[in-house]
């Protein structure tokens, strides 16, 4: 259990430009203070993350977030009021107290306001916003409770703030403001808050997910959230040629396994189908099967809907070659 005197500690470190593992309700986060440039630039060499990939700052609340944007457009606020606190990120412009090195040079920041109760009241004790990635190696399949931030960084943190599994399991949704002409966003990642629930408050809005050559936003990197075994679909029309001559394969099913294969493991998702329940499941699942040293993971499509949106999204990715 963590201890009020647990969260103060870790919010001393952060103000001391010390970098800290916490949880939220999307994926754990490695944090360090937004406005202090070395500090952030720790996040990016403990994690080997590629300078041009911005980080999400973490905000306590709305008059948090005026103190690093410029400003925030009606709509956006309208979303703030109904998704925050909680897995909804938005790009709008920086005010200049942001270092370059949070934005990757961009002229944007990303900013969020978590629900997870601890994740809230390290920021607030912190007094400072939080520029958090996900605590894991760049690339790699993100942390979703603490023994995962364990296996990756145990040895090189001072706090990883351990409070069990994430409840959502996928990272969070990130809107753009940046360059709209209709005042809409655009959707760069799907996440936490599904597409349909935005559109419920602004109506129809752009998707710029999968433009390849001129990525928006590096969350649009094609080979992300991977385990280190192949991973491949189960519709995917190489999956014959790959599982040729390859004995240990493991299935990562969504409700039911849909072949009665003989797999050297079986991981689903959600026996009830059901698709928060997939979401919350889906990387501690993989992390499962990677580390059995399979030779392939069969992986099941599952319905682009709702959650299902941000699922596939990552397991495309994961797939990736
Ligand atoms: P994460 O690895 O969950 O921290 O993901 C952060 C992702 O949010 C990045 O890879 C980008 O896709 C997106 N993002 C963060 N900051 C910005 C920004 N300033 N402009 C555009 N996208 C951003
Ligand atoms: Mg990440």
């Amino acid at each position: 259990m963590l201890t009020e005197q647990d969260i103060l500690a870790a919010a001393q470190a952060l103000r001391d430009g010390e970098l800290v593992a916490f949880p939220t309700e999307t994926v754990y986060g490695l944090g360090a203070n937004a406005l202090n440039p070395i500090a952030v630039a720790k996040i990016f060499e403990i994690k080997e993350r590629p300078r041009f990939d911005p980080l999400i700052v973490h905000v306590a609340d709305v008059s948090q977030a005026d103190e690093v944007v410029e400003s925030i457009p009606e709509i956006a606020q309208s979303l703030m009021e109904k998704f925050w606190p909680g897995p909804l990120s938005f790009v709008l412009n920086k005010l200049p107290c942001v270092p370059d090195i949070v934005t990757a040079g961009l002229p944007g920041v990303a900013i969020r306001c978590p629900s997870h109760d601890v994740a809230r009241g390290l920021i607030r004790a912190a007094g400072v916003p939080i520029a958090a990635p996900s605590a894991n190696r760049f690339g790699l399949v993100s942390p979703t409770t603490g023994s995962h931030v364990m296996e990756s960084f145990g040895d090189r943190l001072s706090f990883v703030l351990d409070d069990g599994p994430c409840k959502i399991g996928v990272e969070s949704t990130v809107v753009s403001f940046m360059d709209t002409n209709d005042g809409l966003p655009k959707l760069l990642r799907h996440g936490g808050i599904t597409q349909e629930q935005i559109e419920s408050v602004t109506g129809a809005i752009n998707t710029q997910m999968h433009e390849e050559s001129q990525p928006t936003s590096p969350g649009q990197l094609s080979r992300h959230y991977s385990p280190a075994t192949p991973l491949l679909f189960s519709n995917d029309d190489s999956l014959a040629e790959m599982k040729n001559g390859k004995s240990k394969i493991g299935l990562l099913g969504f409700q039911s396994p849909s072949s009665s294969e003989d797999f050297a493991a079986i991981e689903i998702l959600s026996k009830k189908g059901d698709y928060r329940e997939a979401a919350a499941n889906l990387f501690a699942a993989m992390r499962r099967l990677d580390a059995l040293g399979l030779d392939l993971i069969i992986a099941e499509p599952i319905p682009e809907i709702d959650l299902g949106r941000a699922i596939m999204d990552r397991l495309r990715r994961a797939a990736a070659r």
